[in-house]
This record gives C-alpha cells, sequence and structure tokens, in this order.
C-alpha cells in the first residue's frame, strides 16, 4: 500500500474521478463553446487498460471512489470494458451521465455494482430541453431516468440553474423528489469555462435558491459530511432530497477529496486549476507515476485553484485560460 495523496492544507484525496472522452452526443451551450469544438485523437486518449492501470495506482494510494465522467462517458465504444474493469477494483464506482444511452447499459452497471449515478437535465420543458443541449433527447432522458429509478438505481439530477434559461422550474425539480425516495436533485451553480459565455449576472445563487424554494416549500436541511459538494435538504414529508452545490457563492473547497484526470491523462488537482500533469506519457513509458502524483497535490491551492476571486473581471482573464468544461470531465 502507498502513503495517501495529502496536500498542504491535510487534506486526504480519495475520490477520484476519470474523464472518458472530451466527445458528447449533447452540445449544452454551458459546457462546450459555441464555435465548432475541436476534439482530441483517438490516439491521444487513455485505453481502456490504461484506465485500469492508473486507476489501479489510485487505488493503492488510498481511492475509494471512482466516476466516470467527460464528455458524455457512453459515447465511448468501451466503456461496458472500462466499466467491468473498474467495478473488480474494492471502490465505489459511480458515472455522470446524461442518460441518453443508458439503457445498453443496465445489466453492465449491476454487475460492476454501481447503484447511484447522477444524470444532467436542465429543463422539464422539451423545447427549452432543444434550446440548452442543442439536441431532442428530452423525452429519452426523462425516459431514461424512468428506467434508472425502476431498476433499482439512486439517481442525482444535475441541473445547472441558469438565469433567464431555467430558473423558473427551480421548484417543478424540487417537487420530483417529494414521492420518490431514489431521486435527488442537485442544483449547481453556472461556472465560468473556457469559451461557455459564463457572466455573473448569468449565476442563480445558492441564496436565492434557498428563497426560492423557500416560497413554495417548507424544508429542513440535512446533516452533511466534510467532503460533500451539495448541501442538502428534504421537504416536509418528502422522500428524496434536493441539493444546491454552490460552487461560486458557496464553496465547499475546504473538505476537497477530488482527484481529476482528463481522457487524455493529464491530472489535475483542482476543476479550475490550469496547471496538469501528464500521467499517461510516462506510464506508456513504464515509469512510476506515484511521484508525480504526490508532487502535484502538494502544489494544490485551497481553494478555487488559486484564483482568488470569480468577479466578472477575474473570471474572463483567469478562467478562460482552463480547459473547457466538456474536456476536463465535469
Ligand atoms: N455528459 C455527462 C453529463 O452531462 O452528465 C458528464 C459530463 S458533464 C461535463 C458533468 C457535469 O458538469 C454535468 O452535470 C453538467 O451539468 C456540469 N457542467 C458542465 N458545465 C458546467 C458549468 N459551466 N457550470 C456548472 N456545471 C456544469
Ligand atoms: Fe455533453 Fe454533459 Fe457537456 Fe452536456 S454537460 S455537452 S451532456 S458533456
Amino acid at each position: 500500500m502507498s502513503l495517501p495523496i495529502i496536500d498542504s492544507f491535510g487534506r486526504k484525496h480519495t475520490y477520484l474521478r476519470i474523464s472518458l472522452t472530451d466527445k458528447c452526443n449533447l452540445r449544452c451551450t454551458y459546457c462546450m463553446p459555441q464555435e465548432d469544438m475541436q476534439f482530441m485523437p483517438s490516439k491521444w486518449l487513455m485505453q481502456a487498460d490504461e484506465i485500469q492501470a492508473l486507476a489501479e495506482i489510485f487505488v493503492e494510494m488510498g481511492v475509494e471512489k471512482i466516476r466516470l465522467t467527460g464528455g458524455e462517458p457512453l459515447v465511448r465504444k468501451d466503456v461496458g470494458e472500462i466499466i467491468s474493469g473498474l467495478g473488480k477494483l474494492p471502490t465505489s464506482l459511480t458515472l455522470t451521465t446524461n442518460a441518453v444511452f443508458i439503457d445498453q447499459f443496465i445489466g453492465n452497471l449491476k454487475e460492476a455494482g454501481v447503484n447511484s449515478l447522477n444524470v444532467s437535465l436542465d429543463t422539464l420543458n422539451p423545447e427549452r430541453f432543444k434550446t440548452i443541449t442543442k439536441r431532442d433527447h428530452f423525452s429519452t432522458t426523462l425516459a431514461h431516468i424512468r428506467l434508472l429509478l425502476s431498476e433499482g438505481f439512486i439517481v442525482k439530477v444535475n441541473v445547472v440553474v441558469m438565469r433567464g434559461i431555467n430558473d423558473d422550474e427551480v421548484n417543478d425539480f424540487v417537487r420530483l423528489t417529494i414521492d420518490e425516495p431514489n431521486m435527488h436533485v442537485r442544483f449547481i451553480e453556472f461556472m465560468p469555462f473556457n469559451g461557455n459565455q459564463w457572466d455573473m449576472s448569468k449565476i442563480v445563487s445558492y441564496a436565492e435558491l434557498i428563497s426560492t424554494i423557500n416560497n413554495e416549500f417548507d424544508f429542513r436541511q440535512l446533516s452533511g459530511e466534510l467532503h460533500d459538494t451539495a448541501n442538502r435538504f428534504q421537504v416536509s414529508g418528502g422522500a428524496g432530497t434536493f441539493g444546491i452545490i454552490g460552487t461560486v457563492t458557496h464553496p465547499f473547497c475546504e473538505g476537497c477529496n477530488r482527484i481529476r484526470l482528463t481522457a487524455d491523462g493529464k491530472l489535475k488537482n483542482c476543476l479550475f486549476d490550469t496547471s496538469e500533469i501528464d500521467l499517461l506519457t510516462p506510464l506508456r513509458e513504464g515509469k512510476d507515476v506515484r511521484a508525480l502524483i504526490y508532487s502535484h497535490f502538494e502544489k494544490k491551492h485551497f481553494a478555487h485553484g488559486g484564483h482568488v476571486s470569480f468577479t466578472e473581471k477575474q473570471a474572463k482573464s483567469d478562467y478562460e485560460q482552463n480547459r473547457r468544461m466538456i474536456a476536463i470531465g465535469g
């Protein structure tokens, strides 16, 4: 067993998020740039055996939970093989998906021990879905969320709330949690990334979300854990829960335990830190990558990748230099 990955603030990193691809079958405006997107050539991507090898190293270094993400992880042809391989590791395994292809993987996920998934859905209105994602898959996504629930999976629905786009639907999403114990909605503050047309005025803040929900529902806060990104709540008498991920106005960096591996094998110690370390090349050369991993986490900043604030001016200069969200892995 190797030493755990602990940064200079004493945070132990036990949660690995692996991006499988920067490709996607949707084109969400907040995630992908509006202009033509250049995808990574396939030979840059970690292959299934390389993903498995790196995951095994991280597990030896104390990782307890692995999440597959992207881009859309389910567009990768060998995703079934990757899920099966990672399912054999002594960690919990989960994924974040837009659920359009999830019906093809139900058996595969169950065999790999996956019992909870995050599904992105930003609107309950089919026309709006088309506007936000530039694709017409609303009914499939909704049907697949129902399928996952009927198959006994816990479903966390991720909703990026944007002013003037879908902020009038917050309470409709909260209502979904009332009767369904396995339904957990999480509202995410809109974050700035390269080319995603972010500006401060489009954020619907943690405080505003609480106030909107308070206008219609009685609810209580649930206890949380140090590493939680979402503060969780439950409507009185409700079965499921809702949460708010207030990355911008209500950050949770203090308890951060997350490690990110991009689809091309670069290690990121924070979603917002532009610095990366290449693990794939040394892995391909047969070198031990552990020292690189420790050194990158020793340099981890306390919050937001070292950027001091999310003001409009700073966000435009700092966060625009980061990768696009779709190329990091959300
Ligand atoms: N394709 C999968 C999906 O949509 O669930 C996985 C990848 S996606 C990049 C992961 C998560 O990041 C999604 O829940 C998405 O809503 C979120 N996300 C993407 N861009 C974002 C942004 N600018 N602000 C907040 N959340 C964002
Ligand atoms: Fe694709 Fe997910 Fe990004 Fe939407 S949020 S474009 S579904 S990767």
